[in-house]
């Protein structure tokens, strides 16, 4: 199975960009931020509109969202009631751009503005997902860059085939794209699967990924742990049917002990001091179905958070944007 071929139909440059940043205490770099993103802004063929979403930062971020927004129209801050994570986040963003194309970009400048140019000219093409492609980690410490080998290969086993290796969430989606992800409303996200899920033409644009400059990385190892975890869970019945063919194995292996002790007993071969085997039998099963409930309690708890129908996020203040949007999206799941 190769992939799926597409008629690409070339298309003008979007009358409207919509960048989407999500920012969780990002004081530090904010200004940074705020200087080569308009820069690079005020160089593109069409007009833009940059939705900084506000996840519950506890630093001066408003304050320095707020001066933004106030010289430039074109910055929209949609401020979370709490910090809802990242994937929250940017869905809260996607759901209130209203352009032809929309940007996703990390607030830290390790998604370089610099790239947009080369991505809207993959968007003429016709291409409805460009993603940026990591073709280096300069900087990055050897167990970072091992664990998100290790993740891309796993994620594609277990969540999509098409998953792009290297990409984070920076990428370019086109409208029609953008709609159809926006009509997925599962509580657990995770938006690299989402958008290999839809289809669409996708091509990757290759860029060097900058260490952060300044502040720090919001995913610790757990959090990390956490997300891969619900990008495999969410996505893949894969963890349910390994714990099946776990439990087929055992069951066998207890099966063919079993007929092994009878026969024994039958031939006169009394075995009395077994305890050993007994206990590592009982052991070994015992753990397995605990395992194997454990991974069914998972999948059990999810459902539980899907059927509660929650909203994703909660929006508690927006500067710049229009209302009309507003209402629909905190009320919307
Ligand atoms: N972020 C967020 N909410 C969170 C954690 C992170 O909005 O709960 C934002 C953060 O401000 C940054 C982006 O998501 O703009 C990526 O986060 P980070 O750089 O910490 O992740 P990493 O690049 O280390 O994977
Ligand atoms: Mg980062």
């Amino acid at each position: 199975m190769g992939m799926t071929r597409h008629l690409l139909m070339p298309r003008p440059t979007p009358r409207l960009l919509s960048t989407v940043v999500p920012v969780y205490n990002e004081q530090e770099i904010l200004p940074d931020l705020r200087h080569r993103l308009t820069a690079c802004l005020d160089l593109l063929p069409c007009d833009t509109e940059v939705i900084l979403v506000n996840d519950g930062s506890s630093d001066r971020t408003l304050d320095l969202l707020v001066n933004w927004a106030e010289q430039d129209p074109r910055i929209k801050v949609l401020g979370l009631a709490r910090n809802f994570g990242h994937q929250s986040a940017v869905t809260a963003g996607l759901d209130i751009a209203a352009g032809d194309a929309v940007i996703i970009m990390d607030g830290d400048l390790q998604d370089p503005p610099e790239v947009i140019p080369r991505m809207l000219c993959e968007y003429s093409k016709g291409y409805d997902v460009v993603y940026g492609q990591r073709c280096s980690r300069t900087g990055e410490s050897w167990p970072k860059r091992l664990t998100a080998w290790a993740f891309y290969r796993l994620m594609r086993a277990l969540v999509h085939k098409d998953l792009p290796a290297d990409c984070g969430d920076f990428r370019l989606i086109s409208r029609p794209c953008l709609d159809a992800l926006r009509s997925m409303r599962e509580t657990h996200r995770f938006l690299r699967g989402m958008t290999a899920w839809v289809g669409f033409p996708q091509i990757a644009v290759p860029y060097d990924r900058p260490v952060r400059t300044k502040g720090h990385t919001k995913y610790s190892w757990r959090e990390m742990i956490r997300f891969a975890w619900t990008a495999a869970i969410s996505f893949s019945p894969i963890p349910l049917r390994m714990s099946l063919i776990a439990g087929a194995v055992l069951a066998f292996i207890g099966l063919a002990d079993g007929v092994y002790a009878v026969a024994r007993v039958l031939l006169g071969h009394y075995n009395v001091p077994g305890w050993t085997s007994v206990m590592a039998a009982m052991c070994l099963i015992g753990g397995g179905i605990l395992l194997s409930i454990g991974i069914l309690g998972e999948y059990v708890g999810r459902i539980f958070e899907e059927i509660k129908g929650r909203p994703l996020y909660i929006v508690s203040y927006r500067i710049n944007t229009d209302s009309t949007y507003s209402t629909y999206a905190s009320v919307e799941k």
